[in-house]
């Protein structure tokens, strides 16, 4: 290693050799010249002086020449070995700098591309934290069926995208939400998830082009001609009920984040839909009789609440099987069920679907109708009285009737007053030998209406009665 001390000690030294040379050599020529001369004079004259004096002083000169030439010579090796070392080592640091600016540039290429995997996936989770949030804020179906929507153009903008969903059947799928650049969706003509082959196989799939040996058979002969797609399925609690289908250019690459955000996409959309399908479930099954399907008595009580001013007067009714015990002991319990079954169906077939139908209990039923006058519920509750007859000749059951009393709501009136009076409507429908709709108006008269005949459960006492006799 040559220090920077030494190497100006060389370059002064041989600077100082260079200077000094020749002064040595003027100074030994003027020493020897004079001596020299006078010893050519002593020895010879003339000419012959001359040469024996310029002899002379070439015996002294070229020793001291020689010499002087051997020490620059050795210098200039010494200053020249000093600068071979110096190019040496200083090739060998030009090389380490450019290794370690190699390594440099390497080490910051890797850092940016840390970088920019922790920058994708701090976007690919705020992304996942906002739809998320989005979704846990969509209270039903269609509205969770919205956020799917826009999200769409934020995992795949200028893409078109659509979401096929089962229905409850699981045969068919439907276009639920769909986007495209000129408002086209993708128009997969896949129509039940068990010809959907991303759906069957649970699994992404992605099909660079459409006429690729191995693409999907449902990509052929679109309008748009060849494509690309991508198809993610959406699963329900396991179970794939539906895909979100991509479309783009023949041979475009997508990249990992999107297809990653399709995934998230469609795992946390399936999975609030799957938790809104069981709550609505769980509501249903809470509000519902199991039985018959109708309200029950509770629910009843709160649709009636909900029902808004602008509807009122509101017609209420009271209904109840006739003889009913006499059924069930006559012909079983499992027909007493199906009769009860068969009534729900005829209320839900004859009256209209703003009319609320209500298993009150046991044999009893509360139906209200809102905007509607009692005169008008008493038709309505005729029209349900014949449809049950007709329901139960086609449907095998033995016949049996129903008793109805109906009312009008009075304005402020508590819904558990109205149906009291419906209630006493009812009872005086029975004691004027059942199958018949009895009205109690605003005057607190009850009205009977012409029954439409006898049931035969009427006929079965008529005759027990008889026999005991
Ligand atoms: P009325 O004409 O005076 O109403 O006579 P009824 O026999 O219909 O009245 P009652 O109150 O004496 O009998 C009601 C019967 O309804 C008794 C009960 O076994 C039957 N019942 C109540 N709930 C059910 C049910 O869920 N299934 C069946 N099969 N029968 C039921
Ligand atoms: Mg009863
Ligand atoms: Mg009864």
């Amino acid at each position: 290693m040559v220090t920077e001390e030494e190497w100006s000690g060389e370059v002064a030294r041989s600077a100082r050799f260079r200077l000094i040379s020749p002064v040595i050599a003027i100074g030994a020529f003027g020493l020897i010249f004079v001596p020299c001369m006078m010893a050519g004079q002593a020895l010879a004259s003339g000419i012959d002086a001359d040469l024996i004096s310029v002899a002379i002083i070439m015996s002294f000169m070229f020793p001291l020449a020689f010499v002087l030439v051997v020490f620059g010579e050795r210098q200039q090796r010494r200053t020249d070995e000093k600068v071979r070392s110096l190019n040496a080592e200083l090739s060998s640091a030009v090389a380490d700098a450019e290794r370690l600016n190699g390594e440099l540039s390497s080490a910051m290429a890797e850092a940016d591309r840390q970088t920019e995997i922790r920058d994708s996936q701090a976007q690919r989770q705020r992304f996942e934290s906002r739809l998320a949030n989005a979704l846990d804020m969509a209270e039903g179906e269609p509205e969770v069926i919205e956020v799917i929507e826009r999200s769409f153009s934020s995992v795949l903008p200028d893409a078109p995208v659509e979401l096929l969903l089962a229905d409850n059947s699981h045969a068919h799928l439907h276009r639920m939400a769909a986007v495209g650049p000129d408002g086209q969706p993708p128009g997969c003509g896949v129509d039940s998830p068990d010809r959907c082959p991303a759906a069957r196989r649970a699994q992404v799939q992605e099909f660079s082009d459409s006429d690729r040996l191995d693409a999907c058979p449902k990509l052929r002969n679109r309008p748009e001609g060849r494509l690309s797609a991508i198809c993610v399925p959406v699963s329900i609690m396991g179970r794939t009920v539906g895909v979100i289908h991509a479309t783009g250019e023949p041979g475009a690459e997508r990249t990992d984040d999107s297809v990653d955000d399709l995934g998230t996409l469609a795992k946390l959309a399936g999975a609030r839909i799957g938790l809104l399908r069981v709550m609505a479930e769980t509501q249903l099954q809470a509000s519902t009789d199991t039985l018959t399907g109708l309200l029950n008595r509770r629910s009843f009580s709160e649709q009636v609440a909900a029902v808004p001013p602008h509807l009122y007067p509101i017609a209420v009714a009271m209904a109840d099987l006739d003889h009913f015990k006499a059924l069930n002991d006559t012909y079983g319990h499992e027909t007493g069920d199906r009769a009860l079954r068969l009534f729900a169906r005829v209320l839900r077939d004859t009256l209209r679907t703003s009319d609320v139908a209500s298993r009150y209990g046991g044999e009893e039923f509360a139906i209200a109708f809102p905007d509607c006058s009692a005169v008008d519920a008493t038709r309505a509750l005729n029209s349900v009285r014949t449809q049950l007859d007709a329901a139960i000749t086609v449907g095998g059951l033995p016949k049996y009737t129903v008793s109805f009393g109906v009312t009008e709501s009075e304005p402020g009136e508590e819904l558990e007053s109205v149906l009291r009076r419906a209630d006493d409507a009812l009872l005086r429908a029975k004691r004027e030998g059942r199958d018949k709709v009895v009205l109690h108006d605003a005057t607190g008269l009850s009205t009977p209406v012409p029954g439409i005949g006898r049931s035969d459960v009427a006929s079965v006492l008529e005759e027990e009665l008889l026999t005991t006799d």
